[in-house]
């Protein structure tokens, strides 16, 4: 089995393949040996469980998940990619690449098929340019993994690991922490991969929860007011929830005052019981 992790190793295998890295899908490669085995054991994956990987790349990862789970299910865009994995990967019985936008994806239905009732976790190095937009989806179809164990932009993990009530929370850590908890894990430097991406890295792992940490009736409300909080970050909260939701101030401070919020509060401060109080009166 080639030494996937090793620079040129990757280089005569994608050479020999013509292959292009396209920057327009993300595509940097990890290419240290101790990292995939990190990541794998990272996510828990082991006998009797599956790993769901977004973007296999050459299959570094890919081959680590496949060696620990029961099964691996592995989603890429680039059709240049599919001859270059039958050949890293043709040894492993228990790896399907399936050639597809993840976005457009009907994950649920593609995960029952693949995986039927066993449990499962996500493990990936994510294409960073629609780093939000996959784990919203992954987050948002209910698809039932176990946890998300992705690297992403150090950046975005700061953004996503982000409490609410926290200077660094924004509309996505709320969403992210309605609907699991974060962690960040561990800082990956541009050294890791080629060809370098321009930002330091971070590993973090979403364990998703049972039961949402707050009642709410209905979530497109209670999203549709933490996002108009958060629309505008130099204006006041109040200013932010009467232009986003088309409201006027005075319902806004109203609404405010009634969850025991003083008219100058930001949106950072608030809790998640905060945001579900306001979409009850606002939403
Ligand atoms: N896992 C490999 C590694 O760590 O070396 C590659 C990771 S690379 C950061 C991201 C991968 O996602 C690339 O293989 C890229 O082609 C793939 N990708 C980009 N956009 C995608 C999409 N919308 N759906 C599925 N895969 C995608």
């Amino acid at each position: 089995m080639p030494e996937l992790s090793n620079i040129n190793v990757v280089k005569e295998i994608l050479g020999r393949h013509g292959f292009k890295f396209s920057k327009s899908l993300g595509q940097n490669f990890i290419v240290n040996p101790d990292l995939c085995p990190r990541i794998a054991e990272e996510s828990g994956v082991g006998p009797g469980i599956c790993a769901l990987e977004i973007g296999p790349g050459i299959g570094v990862l890919t081959k680590e998940l496949a060696l620990r789970a029961e099964k691996v299910l592995s989603i890429e865009i680039d059709k240049a990619l599919l001859p270059v994995l039958k050949e890293t990967l043709g040894e492993f019985d228990n790896v399907t690449i399936l050639n597809a936008d993840v976005l457009e994806l009907d994950l649920k239905a593609v995960i029952k098929e693949h995986f039927g009732d066993m449990p499962f976790v996500v493990c990936a190095n994510l294409p960073y340019y629609i780093t939000s937009p996959i784990i919203m989806k992954l987050l948002e179809e209910n698809i039932g993994a176990e946890n998300l164990t992705v690297m992403v932009q150090k950046e975005a993990a700061v953004r996503i690991a982000a409490k609410p009530g926290t200077r660094d929370c924004g509309a996505i850590s709320a969403a992210i922490n309605y609907y699991s908890e974060p962690e960040k894990l561990f800082d990956v430097s541009k050294g890791n991969f080629v060809p370098p991406p321009n930002v330091t890295s971070a590993v973090i792992r979403l364990v998703l929860r049972k039961e949402p940490p707050v009642k709410v009736e209905d979530e497109g409300r209670f999203f549709r007011v933490i996002k108009a909080s958060f629309s505008q970050r130099r204006k006041t909260l109040t200013n932010s929830l009467s232009s986003g939701l088309g409201k006027g101030k005075e319902e806004i401070l109203a609404a405010l005052e009634q969850c025991g919020l003083g008219p100058n509060a930001r949106a950072e401060e608030l809790s998640l019981e905060d945001f579900a109080a306001l979409t009850k009166i606002l939403g």
